[in-house]
């Protein structure tokens, strides 16, 4: 699309140079100007002309004297005092005009006008000029380098190259629910002859990257309207009221321009909920309240639609979600297989690759991973290809590029003791031990002990085969030995432990907890919720909601849970005890191994 952006730098640049010249003015050119016609003489010739009667008006000064000659109006001469009683006589006899003008110094007033006000005068007039040229040029739909409290909503001008529905892969639940959108700005008067109205606000919910501004530009781009995009941080000004002002400047500019689309990108950051607490922030407050005013103001079918995203709905002021302002959510969720496969070929597109690639296996491999993560994927493949000198991305680069996103670029130079190495391959064998003894846990796919600059020492990665929505307690169960299996390795093999558990020691309790608060599948608690979700889009942290009692019962409960499943682990792993030290030296020795060659040796 085409965007229409501020010329902000000529404007600057016109002032600068105004004012620099100005300067230059004021401090090279008058004073030299005021000086060039003085001549300096000796006091001989001045006597030699006032005897001749050349002279026609004097000023003695304290340490100059300085005269003009007859007919000649434009040369000051000057030449020094010398003790001479009978000058003033002698001046007198031969008729000479005293004066004390002949310098006509600029008075303090002419200083004070020249110097200051007339630069001033004419930096604004040729500020004011300029600006007002530049809002014609751009339809008034631009802020101006003296507009604060304008909104800096960029304009999308319609244009045939825009973002389609056909960009946003997946995502078909979100995209059907927009189309009705497009469809009314299509032809408002079909609807209007019912007499039903269009939502005036739709909330887009969902986590980040999950393609949410790229829906709300789709949605322009199919109805072929303009599109104001402006982000919720952008409200909140410094000043108390300009926040205010700008909202009502971005509605003027919609309505001017409708049927269009507004964005708003993280609304929660104005419309969060208002608090009468000392924290309570009264520019937010007031951009929220003209806000709210301004989807109040406007009838349901004027044209203009208004689009907003945030990932945490549940910090939303309720005024903005009643009937008649938000009133439709449309929730955008992270892509499931299906999804993600549509996304990796709708950003593979973009780049050379093999056409043997496999994308439902990367799809398979990228669980849980965001559009925006997937695009990322795809195109640091092709970063990849290109540092191996490969014309097109090949399967293994976008396998190599999912761990690079997941969990950061090899660190070629860690160096590992021997010993280290060996316990980061007991470690993840016991992971991937345990996960394929226990037939619910996902096969794994790969295995290596290649440090990563996310600071993993070596990881195992599980795929999962199919969607999955619906966990099974004996899943999760399973989940978390698979994932104890890793400390329960060094522990049979060494007798010792190490710090390398901690990621997945917070995990399995994470996982443990959360089975006890929120899924009910405790011994004690029943069907009680003991937690709330606070904010599911941003990592799912959870606020205890119990009493003291309770909380240490729970505590209690989830460490029996780990150790269940720690115990278990270990159990397996000493039922296979050849298997796991044949897996560790084969680990140990390739560094890296798929999950095809650990099942072999395992099977074998
Ligand atoms: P959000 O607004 O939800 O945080 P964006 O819309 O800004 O996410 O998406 C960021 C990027 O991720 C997009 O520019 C696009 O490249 C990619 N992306 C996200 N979701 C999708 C999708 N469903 N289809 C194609 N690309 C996507
Ligand atoms: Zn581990």
């Amino acid at each position: 699309m085409n965007e229409v952006k501020r010329p902000r730098k000529p404007l600057l640049f016109y002032y600068c140079l105004v004012l620099i010249l100005l300067l230059l003015f004021n401090w090279f050119i008058l004073p030299q100007a005021a000086q060039s016609q003085i001549k300096d003489t000796d006091y001989g010739t001045f006597m030699t002309m006032t005897e001749k009667g050349q002279v026609d008006s004097v000023e003695i000064q304290q340490h100059q004297i300085l005269f003009k000659e007859k007919g000649d109006d434009q040369t000051i001469y000057r030449t020094g005092i010398v003790d001479d009683p009978q000058l003033v006589s002698r001046l007198h006899e031969n008729g000479v005009k005293f004066t004390s003008e002949i310098v006509q110094e600029a008075s303090p007033f002419m200083t004070l006008l020249l110097s200051w006000v007339l630069p001033l005068v004419v930096f604004i007039g040729l500020g004011s000029w300029l600006s007002r040229r530049m809002m014609n040029k751009a339809g008034g739909a631009n802020s101006m380098m003296f507009g604060m409290g304008k909104s800096n909503a960029k304009v999308y001008v319609k244009s045939s190259e825009g973002i389609r529905f056909d960009d946003v892969a997946g995502e078909d639940e979100a995209k059907e629910s927009l189309s009705e959108i497009v469809d009314y700005l299509h032809d408002p008067s079909k609807y209007e002859q019912i007499g039903a109205s269009m939502p005036k606000g739709v909330l887009l919910v969902g986590p980040p990257g999950t393609g949410k501004t790229m829906l709300a530009k789709a949605v322009a781009g199919e109805a072929e309207v303009p599109f104001f995009s402006m982000s919720g941080s952008e409200f909140v000004e410094m000043f108390v009221g300009m926040g205010a002002s700008k909202v009502r400047d971005l509605f003027k500019q919609a309505k001017e321009k409708a049927p269009c689309i507004v964005f708003i990108d993280e609304i929660d950051a104005v419309g969060k909920k208002r608090e009468g607490n000392f924290s309570s922030n009264d520019e937010r407050e007031q951009t929220l309240n003209q806000l709210l005013t301004e989807m109040d103001g406007f009838e349901g079918n004027t044209g203009v639609v208004i689009l907003a995203a945030t990932n945490r709905p549940e910090s939303l002021d309720p005024a903005l979600t009643r009937p008649g302002r938000f009133d439709r959510r449309v929730p955008v969720e992270l892509p499931d297989l299906i999804g993600r496969e549509e996304i990796l070929k709708v950003h593979a597109k973009k780049i050379k690759y093999d056409p043997e690639v496999d994308f439902k296996q990367i799809a398979r491999m990228a669980s849980g991973a965001s559009g925006a993560e997937l695009a990322n994927i795809v195109n640091e493949a092709a970063l990849r290809a290109v540092r191996e000198n490969r014309p097109f991305a090949s399967q293994s680069d976008f396998e190599e590029s999912i761990e690079v996103v997941i969990a950061g670029y090899q660190k070629k130079n860690a160096i590992l003791t021997d010993k280290e190495k060996w316990t980061v391959s007991y470690h993840e064998i016991g992971h991937a031990l345990v996960a394929a003894k226990q037939t619910h846990s996902a096969p794994v796919q790969k295995i290596t002990i290649i440090p990563r600059t996310s600071g993993a020492l070596g990881y195992t990665m599980q795929v999962e085969q199919d969607n999955h929505y619906l966990m099974t307690k004996t899943e999760l169960e399973n989940q978390i030995a698979t994932l104890c299996g890793g400390r329960a390795a060094e522990e049979v093999v060494f007798g010792e432990v190490s710090t390398g558990a901690s990621n997945d020691i917070e995990r399995a309790t994470k996982l443990a907890r959360s089975m006890v608060t929120q899924y009910g599948m405790s011994e004690d608690f029943d069907m009680v919720a003991m937690a709330n979700v606070k904010n599911a889009y941003l990592g799912g942290d959870t606020a205890l909601d119990c009493s003291e009692e309770t909380q240490t019962k729970i505590d209690t409960e989830v460490v029996e849970i780990v150790r269940k499943q720690h115990e278990k682990a270990a159990q397996i792993l000493l039922e296979n005890r050849e298997k796991l030290e044949e897996l560790a030296k084969h680990l140990y020795q390739k560094e890296t191994i798929t999950g095809e060659e650990f099942m072999q040796i395992l099977n074998a």
